[in-house]
């Protein structure tokens, strides 16, 4: 009998326009993960004036961007506002990083003051600089080395961040940590990131699958156990080493 086939279809949004410091390498990650336990990762680009099929997909990764490429996505993002929306309540994985992150909330202000909305498929908001710090970006960007901690799951992830962005969670969304030395989502609660059904948000570059073994391979799992849930990908995943940086 053949050995049965597994594979994850990846949509990457807006990869053409959203790819700041080279959020594809989650991508690049995940496959490293899912190859030695024989999984192919099928990769499709869904940018401007593509649909978005739910059905379609395994895994989004939803990547950062700077404030102008940010305005033109989120003018085409809200014809798939729908079908994400559907996507996410129906559990589906998805990295969504800095501007991507940002562009699920109600809305986000560029470092102009200017309020740009995003589809409010998750309940966050994102504010921009207190007023006597418009114009001058200059010290007032939270950018730097970042360590935070899931105090669910023990695990602490390193990455990198570069955000004007103050982001601040809703309803249902908890923090993919706590600061333990950086900004985070804001720099005032000590919160990073996100965590939503099955969506992972951050403000993490470096990229955070890369880095982060450990987490690129707890949503490795999430799509896997989703999609061919009489696998026992724990066991599999188990014994491949997540690599940290
Ligand atoms: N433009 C956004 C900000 O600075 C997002 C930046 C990014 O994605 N790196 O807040």
């Amino acid at each position: 009998m053949a050995e049965p086939t597994y594979e994850l279809n990846v949509a990457h949004l807006y990869g053409d326009l959203m790819n700041t410091y080279g959020d594809y390498g989650n991508i690049i990650a995940l496959r490293y993960y899912a190859e030695q336990i024989g999984v192919t990762i099928n990769v499709s680009l869904v940018s401007l004036g593509d649909d978005f099929d739910p059905e379609k997909y395994d895994f989004v990764l939803f990547g950062g961007g700077q404030d102008y490429e940010e305005t033109v996505v989120a003018r085409d993002l809200k014809g798939k506002a729908k079908e994400l929306k559907t996507y996410i309540e129906e559990d589906g994985p998805m990295l969504a990083v800095c501007g991507g992150f940002q562009l699920l909330g109600h809305y986000m202000e560029m470092a102009d003051g200017t309020r740009v909305d995003g589809i409010g498929v998750m309940d966050h908001y994102t504010t921009n600089m207190t007023d006597d710090q418009v114009h001058t970006q200059k010290g007032k960007r939270l950018t730097g080395d970042i360590t935070i901690k899931n105090n669910e799951t023990g695990e602490e992830y390193h990455g990198f961040e570069n955000h004007q962005g103050r982001t601040f969670l809703g309803q249902g969304e908890r923090a993919l940590g706590t600061v333990v030395s950086g900004q985070g989502n804001n720099g005032q609660d000590c919160s990073e990131g996100v965590i939503y059904n099955k969506v992972y948000g951050s403000y993490f570059h470096g990229p955070i699958f890369t880095r982060n073994g450990n987490l690129a391979k707890r949503v490795l799992a999430d799509a896997l156990v989703r999609k061919y849930p009489d696998v026992d990908w724990t066991a599999k995943l188990e014994k491949v080493p997540a690599e940290t940086f």
